[in-house]
């Protein structure tokens, strides 16, 4: 039997060690999905006969004495937005249900060299729009510490999955959160790292300049295993960082040494606004508490331009959405519609046809953000707002190691709640949406939990390409607490 709280690296080194076999590993987190997924409803596709061949493989390796991956056997799970040339790439879209990617993401075969077992794909928001991955065309997903919830989204079956033990660790993408809010709701760790740090080159594009690839885990040092994994240069995506301007480190080598003199900064108005719940507030108020046993100051710094985040995310990601979702028509990709009257409506029947309401609604405020008579209006001013929320977070790290904060005002809310009213949808993202927008990373890891047992998570801050201390600084606050040793019951 595999325990539950074995950890992605604690379980690549027993099989390194020969202490178990990668193929029992797999077996037994099928086994696992195989008895869960009905109450979770993480997975949109499984691999389970390519998995056990890919776990006999490095079994044969490791047996033979041949050298192994740094996630050798470890079985692992993609958002279905990351580009396999098996099975379907389906961004939880009727649109793209069919499609069948030509080639793997660059993330995919980055898995693949580290000897990583692939799974499966996991649900998400469609083409990751949303925060509760009710948006989803194709399935629901349900939160695995109270179905009656929502997982968060956009990446809500990568962070289900994890959270059930229905894989060891998981990647995500997130454009305004979607890897840390639904971390912060499921109980597990999730790091959305510095803008170009990982290669988005495979990954479907919502809004290009904000998205990014990051690990969902169940601890702090497997999210620095999944970094080691993922990040590094890559040549197939412009905007992929070059070795010269910030290299790759080694994400695990100082894990274990804690940051000295740590300076936290706190930004007051995070903590006062009235949506904030008081459940959450208190829990990331006992862990700022806890840093400062450990010896860290507390700086309160000002951020005065993040309150704009959210009207200007809506501006800027519709805007790229709306461009890079046209090429969804029926004819260069996607769903097409069955009898069209004519050629114009090959394209609006299929559009109309293959996108679900979210989608439709962000292709249009895009559309008119970008429209002649608005550009300047909405979206050079939106642009112009991001210069200053990105200096705010400079000021800041000129003062302070890092920021902490909560992941998301409230646990996670019931399915349904917020399905009537996007923009209280849109609002579940204050604390997270900022943090794209300065390109900055960002991660999220559980703090507590609410009366009900709920989830709660905060939110850590740095500097772009300082993953490294940013790790640092969590992984102190996890080896104080037992959170994310917590799971749910199934
Ligand atoms: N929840 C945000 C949205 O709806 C962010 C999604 C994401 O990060 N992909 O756009």
């Amino acid at each position: 039997m595999l325990p539950d709280n074995l950890s992605a690296l604690q379980l690549r080194d027993k099989i390194r060690a020969g202490e178990i076999s990668s193929r029992k590993a797999t077996d037994a987190v099928l086994a696992r999905i195989e008895a869960r997924e009905s109450k979770v409803g993480a997975y949109l596709s499984l691999f389970a006969e390519q998995a056990r061949s890919q776990a006999a493989e490095v079994d044969r390796k490791v047996q033979a004495g041949e050298p192994v991956g740094a996630l050798a056997g470890v079985p692992v799970a993609l958002k279905d937005n990351m580009c396999t040339h098996f099975g379907a790439t389906t961004c939880a879209s009727k649109m793209l249900e069919h499609f069948h990617a030509p080639y793997n993401a660059h993330v995919v075969e980055q898995l693949f060299q580290a000897d990583a077992v692939i799974l499966g794909k996991t649900n998400m928001d469609e083409f990751a729009m949303g925060s509760s991955t009710e948006n989803s065309g194709l399935k629901e997903t349900f939160n695995p510490w109270d179905a009656t919830r929502v997982t968060g989204g956009s990446s809500g079956g990568s962070a289900a999955a994890v959270a059930a033990r229905m894989c060891c660790a998981a990647l995500g993408s997130d454009t305004g959160g979607s890897i840390r809010q639904p971390a912060s709701f499921c109980g597990v760790v999730g790091l959305k790292p510095t803008y170009g740090r990982v290669s988005r080159y495979g990954l479907v594009a919502y809004g290009s300049s904000l998205d990014q690839i990051g690990p969902l885990t169940l601890d702090v040092p497997d999210a620095a295993l999944m970094l080691n994994i993922i990040a590094g240069h890559d040549a197939r995506d412009s905007t992929s960082v070059s070795e010269d301007m910030a290299p790759k480190e080694d994400y695990l080598a100082r894990l274990e040494e804690p940051v000295e003199e740590l300076k936290i900064g706190i930004v007051r108005e995070f903590f006062e606004g009235e949506g904030l719940d008081v459940q959450v507030k208190t829990a990331v108020e006992k862990a700022i508490a806890a840093y400062k046993d450990m010896g860290a100051i507390l700086v309160e710094v000002p951020l005065p331009h993040v309150k704009y985040a959210i009207a200007a995310y809506y501006l800027i990601a519709t805007a790229e959405a709306s461009s890079n979702l046209a090429r969804y028509d029926g004819v260069h990709y996607g769903h097409r519609t069955a009898n069209p009257a004519d050629y114009i409506d090959v394209y609006m029947s299929s559009r109309a046809e293959g996108f679900g309401p979210e989608v439709k609604r962000r292709i249009m405020l895009g559309t008119y953000a970008l429209s002649a008579g608005y550009y300047d209006a909405y979206y050079l001013r939106a642009l112009k707002v991001r210069n200053l929320i990105r200096r705010d977070f400079e000021n800041a790290f000129q003062q302070v190691d890092c920021l902490i904060c909560p992941t998301a005002p409230e646990p996670p809310f019931k399915r349904g709640a917020k399905t009537a009213d996007p923009l209280t949808m849109y609002l579940t993202d204050v604390y997270t949406i900022a943090i794209n927008l300065a390109g900055i990373p960002g991660l999220s890891m559980p703090c507590g939990f609410t009366e009900d047992k709920l989830p709660i998570g905060m939110q850590i801050l740095s500097q772009p390409f300082s993953e490294a201390k940013l790790l640092r600084i969590a992984r102190m606050y996890e080896r104080a607490t037992d959170w994310h040793m917590k799971q749910p019951n199934l």
